[in-house]
């Protein structure tokens, strides 16, 4: 009998889990080893297979439990789990830019995606990249050449939280014969899922939310079989880029409770957006949930919520917003987003992007990861650092 894996809740519980075969334990097994038993007569076998359990790092027993959730709750045939998100992002470019290729991607993008097209793939393999405001769908159109080959988005965009319309990307990526890759690490899949808006590939840092409890890192990219096999072949063998297998299993037990986790982000972090706008000390607040979101509409439509990362800025000088963040109490001053803690960075305004961003981030921007404590304890942890700058 097939087992009944209908709603994305019972796939985040069930999918990629199953009864040990030796013990009867009802969890898969963490299985931490290196190589696999080889067949008797191994003579015809491919050594570099990603489908066949050889090596761990052509792929690993726990990397495929958890290929296997991933691609069910985005909706994908297929799914490639490696080492971080960035490894995941840069074996998709890998993958499918070479010499002749044109990409356009977000201006706002994740900093290593930002470097890897602005910087190092047109100065070591003369690939051409095109920064765009993708929230601008004639800008897009306008950068469109005969060569591209890859539109990479990023929405909601980090640090911005700038959103691009997925579906009329997708349709304008169709129409030249490009791939359209999403990254999606701020939404989740339970928030947003990019496959259903037409997009070829979906990126995530596991690292972030499907994890969710700040103790692994993994990236994966979901999409249909014959594209995932590619980036398998090329980047996940030869660029060894591999996930540890306890990394992969803690990333499935964190999974089981996204969409609760998810649900708790998004509604706190819709609260304190509210909180921190109607604030007087503070100059601006980018939350995709806000009605003055310029991109609000287009959120609404791709998302079914907004998730828990906002940027915002206090009408103050940055030594001011320093002293902000290292007088907080309950919110941890850390990189990162998506942990079950709230964490807070002031970025200044040398981040090397800073001229990229919306004007409101001029300068310089905090961005905030909401966790899963009382919404109620963490807006009295900003009051309280608020007063402490004597704003
Ligand atoms: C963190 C992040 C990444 C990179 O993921 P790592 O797991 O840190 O390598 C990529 N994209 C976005 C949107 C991120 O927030």
């Amino acid at each position: 009998m097939e087992r009944i894996e209908t709603s994305f809740n019972t796939k985040c519980v069930h999918t990629g889990n199953g009864i040990d075969k030796e013990t009867g334990a009802i969890r898969r097994p963490l299985t931490m080893a290196n190589s696999y038993k080889l067949p008797e007569d191994a003579s015809t076998m491919n050594w570099s297979s990603p489908d066949q359990l050889v090596y761990t790092r052509n792929t690993s027993a726990n990397q495929i439990y958890l290929q296997e959730k991933l691609a069910a709750l985005e909706g994908g045939e297929d799914c490639v789990v490696l080492a971080t998100g960035v490894a995941a992002l840069s074996g998709l470019f890998f993958t499918f830019l070479d010499k002749d290729s044109h990409v356009i991607c977000s201006d706002v993008s994740y900093v290593a995606v930002y470097r890897l097209l602005n910087e190092y793939y047109p100065s070591k393999y003369g690939i051409e990249t095109s920064l765009v405001d993708t929230s601008n769908l004639d800008e897009v159109r306008k950068a469109v050449r005969p060569n591209t080959k890859l539109i990479h988005i990023e929405t909601p965009g980090n640090p911005t939280t700038r959103i691009s319309d997925i579906a009329e990307i997708a349709a304008i990526a169709k129409s030249v014969g490009a791939l359209l890759s999403v990254d999606s690490t701020f939404a989740s899949p339970y928030l947003q899922r990019p496959l259903e808006l037409g997009a070829d590939l979906v990126v995530h840092s596991l690292t972030k939310y499907i994890n969710g409890h700040g103790d692994a890192m993994g990236g994966a990219v979901i999409g249909r079989k014959a594209l995932i096999d590619q980036i398998k072949r090329q980047a996940m063998v030869n660029l060894g880029g591999a996930i540890s297998p306890f990394n992969a299993w803690l990333i499935m037990r964190g999974a089981v409770t996204l969409p609760l986790r998810m649900k708790q982000h998004s509604e706190s972090a819709m609260t304190i957006a509210e909180f921190l706008e109607a604030h007087p000390a503070v100059a601006f607040v980018a939350y995709p949930g806000l009605r003055n979101h310029p991109q609000h509409e287009v959120a609404k439509k791709q998302m079914t919520a907004f998730s828990g990362v906002l940027s915002f800025g206090l009408k103050a000088d940055a030594d001011t917003h320093n002293r902000f963040v290292n007088s907080l109490q309950l919110i941890t001053p850390a990189v990162s987003v998506g942990h079950d803690e709230s964490l807070m960075v002031f970025v200044g305004p040398d981040d090397e992007r800073n001229h990229l961003y919306p004007v409101s981030f001029a300068n310089g921007h905090l961005r905030f990861s909401i966790g899963l404590e009382g919404a109620d304890d963490i807006m009295a942890d900003l009051k309280q650092a608020l007063a402490a700058v004597g704003l």
